[in-house]
């Protein structure tokens, strides 16, 4: 072990692993990386791994929207298969409101440009191959 960095992250999760990127990418190259225990044995490893772009703030939605078009060549930058496979999503409506919510959601992501459409109920059980009960779901982006 090194008694001297410049840069010295705590932590190996997708965070800490995520900063070393980014330093190494501005230039830094005199960085390490410690974990009390296995790189991405924390919460890390128990994610599912699931990438949804929308969240509650334009900062958070952008940061997700970089993270998924960092994963999309991150396999091509460093040689390794990360395992990113880009499938969209659904969120189902089964009241009004929510029908609502989620027609001002697919409003407020074009403005940041985020591709999210509100779609009928038949064209989201297509797209999902019949695997949902469409009874009670109105609409769906
Ligand atoms: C069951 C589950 C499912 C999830 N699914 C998803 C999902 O589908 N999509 C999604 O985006 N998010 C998901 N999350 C959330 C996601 O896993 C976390 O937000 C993310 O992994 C946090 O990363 P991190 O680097 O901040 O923390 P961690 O991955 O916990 O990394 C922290 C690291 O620091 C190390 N550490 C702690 N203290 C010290 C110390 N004193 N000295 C040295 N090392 C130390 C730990 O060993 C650990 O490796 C899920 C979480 C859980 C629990």
């Amino acid at each position: 072990m090194r008694d001297h960095a410049r840069a010295v992250i705590i932590g190996g999760g997708v965070g800490g692993a995520s900063i070393a990127y980014h330093l190494t990418l501005l230039g830094w190259n005199d960085i390490v990386l410690v974990d009390r225990d296995q790189l991405t044995s924390g919460s890390t490893f128990h994610s599912a791994g699931l990438v949804g772009q929308l969240r509650s703030s334009v900062t958070l939605t952008k940061m997700m929207m970089y993270g998924a078009e960092l994963y999309r060549h991150l396999a091509e930058e460093t040689g390794h298969d990360v395992g990113w496979h880009e499938v969209g999503s659904l969120r189902l409506a089964s009241t009004p409101e929510r029908l609502e919510e989620l027609s001002r959601q697919a409003g407020w992501a074009k403005t940041f440009g985020l591709p999210l459409d509100l779609i009928s109920t038949d064209e989201a059980l297509e797209r999902f191959h019949g695997l949902f009960d469409p009874a009670d779901v109105l609409g769906a982006v």
